[in-house]
């Protein structure tokens, strides 16, 4: 199921995207599918007269993971950490789909990092790594967006990962997904920057959550970005990014200062 958290003016709700002939529409559901069963409301409404919004909003945290791509690792100058590499972003941060991210003043680099982003569905701890997908929700686009000037002179990378809208999600949450082997592509105004698959993940989806709750107890909505593929670079104010992963969708967002 494409599980969509979305508006149509009133409060957010839930519905699940289907097909319905030749277009897409919204099939709102009862309350949050997180913490219930999919029921519906037999209300339905066209994709395109909705507002998608972020497709959860994580209570506690997201966890990132850095350099988990082998040719990432090699362009960033470095080479891959022997076990998972985790670092968290604010839950601030998080944005839906066609929502700006805005640039901070002080950056003069912010960077696009198009990940695949695992959503949380059970409040969990010490996940063994042969279990570790049955606490999955589902799986969006993420955009691990960056200030890569600060990334460098800070020293830790709270700040440079962590400001206001840098961590865009969506456009829905794909309940049904083998996160395995899902093509990753990430254009700017349209020209494709990065191109991998998450075949390529130096430490897979299990490996990070089990890696991740033996650190953490993870709660429902809680995200993992698995990492970027090679060709991270500069947005500039005014750009479009679109992170686009096979068996989910695209999630596109404009860039902006302040
Ligand atoms: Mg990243």
């Amino acid at each position: 199921m494409r599980i969509a958290r979305y508006t149509t003016g009133e409060d957010p709700c839930y519905g699940v995207v289907e097909k319905d002939g030749g277009r897409l529409v919204v099939a709102r559901i009862h309350g949050d599918p997180i913490y219930q069963p999919v029921t519906f409301t037999g209300e339905r409404t066209p994709l395109e007269d909705v507002r998608l919004l972020a497709p959860v909003i994580p209570r506690s945290k997201v966890i990132g993971i850095g350099r988990n791509y082998a040719d990432h690792a090699a362009e960033m100058g470095s080479t891959p950490p022997a076990e998972p590499m985790i670092f968290l972003k604010p839950n601030t941060a998080v944005i839906g789909p066609g929502d700006p991210v805005v640039m901070p003043p002080q950056s003069r680099e912010v960077h696009y990092e198009g990940e695949l982003a695992v959503i949380i569905g059970k409040v969990c701890k010490d996940v063994p790594r042969e279990r570790a997908l049955s606490v999955v929700f589902g799986y969006t686009c993420g955009n691990d967006v960056t200030a890569r000037d600060l990334q460098r002179s800070d020293g830790q990378w709270s700040r440079a990962k962590g400001f206001d809208t840098f961590a865009p999600i969506g456009p829905w949450v794909e309940t049904e997904l083998d996160p395995s082997g899902l093509r990753l592509t990430t254009r700017r105004d349209g020209e494709v920057v990065q191109d991998g698959t998450t075949a390529d993940l130096i430490h897979d989806v299990p490996t990070l959550i089990a890696y991740a709750s033996a650190a953490f107890t993870l709660l429902p909505g809680d995200i993992i970005l698995t990492g970027t593929p090679a060709g991270v670079g500069p947005v500039a104010a005014g750009q479009r990014v679109e992170v686009e992963i096979e068996g989910i969708g695209i999630l596109s967002n404009p860039f902006v200062t302040r």
